[in-house]
């Protein structure tokens, strides 16, 4: 033992030394720019104790009532378990699953499992199933949106203080608390926890025994792996997920996502998002018509950020992937780095879009007022969360290394130390050596 780990790009494919760091410091790839690993300014215990607080939050922000709200001598206690509760009932299926998937089971699957893996790894005895666990962990990582939901409580809240008299519930400054815990927790990939049980000696190191050339990351857990070993029919030999050089069929599949998305982007639009039922009549709003209403009511900085999240954001990534994906030629390397931001971008804004979809279904439980005034999600919603949920999977179906491979000249197997950001006192490569092609 004692070799340096290596690691590979995600964004370019090229292959470096991962060295150890200040604590805090960030590793930049040399070639694209792309952040390749940080160092941790927390310990293991630290984030430990993280995880669990953010466990205790969790449980605090589901139990408890987000708003109780009165209207005409009726009260009501929403909570987010209620609201898919109804949604469920109300016959949008579709809708309860999605929403339930991105606010309740993926986060609580990303803290336990994280909490799992790091208690493994404290423990210096990494169980049987550790590699079945990170891979579901990596699964769910992208799909796990607290912080989104925390936005649409807010937007929600402000819809309703002219409505309803509303009071703010305990689980309102939980799931503040814990969007702050889960982005931190986002550091907390299980790339890096694979790092971890590296360094701590549990399991195979990455590029072990010399990879040079023709080499195969496995995205699941980050070993680097002779190629040749790694077709699509054998698992990782770290981890068991299937191995490629490059992500399978990716011109079929992103544009086949991006038509979709399209497709369904015409529903999600025209078709109401929601109704609001009141004696006199069913008032259905789709999600143009929301921000027109905010606007009007003078909240122009809620309306600006509902068109932000639900009518520019996709319409910009779904752009954004169309031109990555016609413009593939090598145009030089600043170019390519370019594009490369570009992906990066879209794949940081992807799941805001869900912002209308988690008000609308928190709006379902918070004005529930049969007779008085009762909300009801509209088709719209659930076309909007699958344009979110078709957009994203077509980011994740496209493969930025592809546009690199195209430089001429390129040299597969690069070796190098990986350089240090954020702390410009030490701005130039580490680590002595330079590992020369072979
Ligand atoms: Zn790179
Ligand atoms: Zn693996």
């Amino acid at each position: 033992m004692g070799e340096v780990p290596l690691i590979g790009c995600s964004q370019c494919g090229t292959i470096h030394e991962r060295v150890r760091l200040e604590n805090g410091a960030v590793a930049a790839c040399r070639r694209c720019g792309a952040e390749l690993y940080r160092q941790s300014i927390l310990t293991l215990n630290s984030w430990l104790a993280l995880v669990v607080t953010g466990l205790v939050v969790f449980a605090i922000a589901n139990l408890y009532p987000i708003a109780t709200l009165r209207l005409q001598g009726m009260v009501v206690e929403a909570s987010l378990p209620q609201a898919l509760y109804l949604t469920w009932q109300q016959g949008h299926r579709t809708l309860s699953i999605m929403t339930g998937l991105a606010g309740f089971w993926m986060p609580l699957t990303q803290l336990v499992l994280v909490f799992w893996a790091l208690s493994a790894v404290r423990s210096g005895r990494l169980p049987m199933d550790f590699s079945a666990g990170m891979r579901l962990l990596k699964w769910s990582e992208p799909w796990s949106m607290i912080p989104v939901l925390m936005l649409g409580i807010l937007v929600a809240m402000v819809k309703f203080s002219g409505i309803a008299l509303l009071t703010v519930g305990p689980a309102t400054w939980a799931f503040a608390v814990l969007a702050f815990i889960m982005t931190a927790l986002s550091r907390m990939s299980a790339h890096h926890l694979w790092h971890y049980a590296e360094d701590a000696g549990l399991v195979a190191v990455s590029g072990e025994g010399g990879v040079r050339q023709g080499v195969a990351q496995c995205e699941t857990c980050g070993y680097l792996q002779p190629a040749g070993e790694a077709s699509t029919d054998a698992g990782c030999q770290r981890c068991g997920a299937h191995v490629h050089v490059r992500k399978p069929h990716m011109f079929a599949r992103v544009w086949a996502l991006i038509i979709a998305a399209c497709v369904v982007y015409i529903p999600a639009n025209v078709l109401p998002v929601m109704g609001i039922r009141t004696p006199t009549g069913v008032s259905e709003h789709t999600i143009l018509g929301g921000v027109i209403e905010f606007w009007r009511l003078g909240s122009w900085d809620l309306a600006l950020i509902v068109f932000v999240a639900s009518v520019v954001v996709p319409g910009t990534k779904l752009l954004v992937l169309i031109l990555l994906m016609l413009r593939r030629r090598w145009n030089g390397a600043s170019i390519q780095q370019q594009r490369t931001r570009q992906y990066e971008f879209i794949n940081f804004i992807g799941h805001w879009s869900m912002l209308d979809v988690f008000v609308v279904i928190l709006m379902t439980t918070m004005a529930n007022f049969p007779g008085v005034s009762q909300v009801v999600a509209g088709p719209g919603a659930a076309s909007f969360g699958m344009v979110v949920v078709l957009t994203m999977l077509a980011a994740a179906s496209y493969d930025p290394r592809r546009g690199w491979d195209t430089a001429p000249g390129r040299s597969t197997a690069v070796v190098q130390a990986a350089t240090l950001v954020d702390q410009p006192q030490q701005s130039g490569p580490i680590g002595a050596h330079d590992r020369a092609t072979s």
